[in-house]
């Protein structure tokens, strides 16, 4: 997935050491097994805090180095914490995370990161106390830190609850207003996301105010008690979750869903004579024998899109689409190849198409030049010192490119293989990918 820069010598060293004990695997007595367990234990501590250091010092001397070019405040930051995604094999969301713990961590709570250092708490521990600290001002937040975290002793043998219960009892006793300024402020974090479950079967979450998520499922909990009393068949929850639908959507029933999803599946499996699984965008596999019990539901409206995959690699060669327009076309079959945003560990929906070499740069607007990034990720590319550029692939190939971040580290990203294969009839795929790409430009 990555590759690396040119690697410092403490690097080097680090990994030399981790080698090291991978290969240490002689038989361990009972005792000794607990004592080696307890021990990377607190390796993993402080480990935490040496990338909580490093991090932090990374983005002040970036920042500084850019202030003194003259670059605006907004923009001395940009990308830095992408950087700390990329080189910690994380996501862009959760770098912004780690760097702003890194950064708390070491300018505000020195004696957290020396408990750290220690191997006293662990970096979710710590993450709990930097979290649960973060209304408040950077005087009252050394307090906390000196009160819990200065002797090892008070922290002892607390599990995550109790040290979280530590932290804000302390917080409101020295600011009670910004605790109610912190619960007012969450207020504007409501929102509704969907994920998949198992079984062709997805969660809606809805993130309320307390009083409002309570008056929802109450009212649902009420009205399918009424329904159930009239002697309907189904469950409880089952009407719950049908009123929620019918209330939602404002159809009549449940099952009329009016919404278009598209469906990804081989024409093997639409005939029925494929079980491999079918693919909704977003969401994930679904078995073929639902998609079909879906066509044959009347109520529902489902758009078909056949995808053409290399049966070799399961590299995307073409997206049957009624609508052929360019670049819409192009970002349809994007979308399709690509799936989730395309940095790597970035987990995120794809909300734009992006042109990997830039327009301004000379990248034109074609397949192999174009990749689905989520915002956050589109955002970063566009920060000073960023590169990206498709790789050269052979026909048929998953479709790959190198991003390049400021420090000159290297990291591949390649498409996702895809799952339904259609069984081609055809021998020669650049004869199939060409065809495609005539397709593409003369619509
Ligand atoms: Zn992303």
């Amino acid at each position: 997935m990555f590759e690396s820069g040119d690697s410092s010598g403490l690097a080097d060293r680090i990994t030399a050491m981790r080698v090291e004990l991978v290969g240490s695997d002689g038989t361990l007595t009972d005792v000794e097994s607990v004592d080696v367990l307890g021990a990377l234990e607190r390796l993993k501590s402080g480990c935490a805090a040496l990338q909580a250091k490093v991090a932090a010092e990374f983005a002040a001397k970036r920042r500084a180095e850019r202030a003194e070019r003259g670059m605006s405040k907004r923009k001395q930051g940009e990308g830095i914490s992408s950087e700390v995604a990329l080189a910690r094999f994380e996501s862009p969301h959760k770098g912004n995370r780690l760097l702003g713990f890194a950064e708390a961590v070491v300018h505000e709570m020195p004696n957290l990161f020396a408990r750290m250092l220690a191997g006293d708490l662990n970096e979710w521990r710590a993450t709990i106390l930097v979290r649960e600290t973060a209304c408040l001002s950077r005087e009252d937040r050394g307090v906390v830190d000196r009160e819990l975290c200065s002797d090892p002793a008070t922290l002892a043998n607390r599990g995550d609850n109790q040290i979280k219960a530590a932290a804000i009892k302390l917080g409101a006793k020295l600011d009670a207003e910004a605790m109610v300024r912190r619960a007012r402020k969450a207020v504007a974090n409501r929102c509704v996301t969907s994920r998949p479950a198992p079984d062709g079967m997805a969660y809606l979450t809805a993130l309320l105010p307390m009083k409002q998520a309570v008056t929802v499922h109450a009212t649902l909990m009420r009205d399918a008690a009424a329904v159930v009393a009239k002697g309907d068949e189904r469950t409880k929850s089952q009407i719950m979750a049908d009123l929620l639908v019918e209330r939602v959507t404002g159809l009549a029933t449940a099952t009329a869903v009016p919404i278009t999803v598209n469906v990804v599946l081989s024409d093997e499996a639409l005939l029925g004579r494929g079980s491999e699984a079918g693919y909704i965008p977003e969401y994930g596999p679904a078995p073929a024998g639902l998609i079909r019990e879906w066509l044959h539901d009347d109520d529902a409206t489902l758009q078909l899109r056949r995808l053409y995959v290399n049966p070799d690699t399961g590299a995307l060669t073409a997206v049957e689409s009624t609508s052929r327009g360019f670049p819409k076309g192009l970002l349809r079959m994007t979308r399709f190849r690509d799936r989730i945003c395309r940095t790597p560990w970035c987990d995120a929906a794809i909300r734009h198409g992006d042109h990997i070499v830039s327009v301004e740069e000379g990248g034109g607007t074609t397949y192999d030049n174009s990749a689905g990034l989520c915002e956050a990720c589109n955002y970063a590319k566009q920060a000073e010192g960023w590169s990206a550029k498709p790789d050269v692939r052979a026909p048929g190939e998953l479709h790959s490119y190198t991003i390049t971040t400021p420090t000159g580290h290297r990291y591949r990203s390649t498409a996702p293989p895809l799952e339904t294969p259609l069984r081609l009839r055809i021998r020669n795929h650049s004869q199939v990918e060409r065809m495609v790409a005539d397709i593409l430009t003369a619509a």
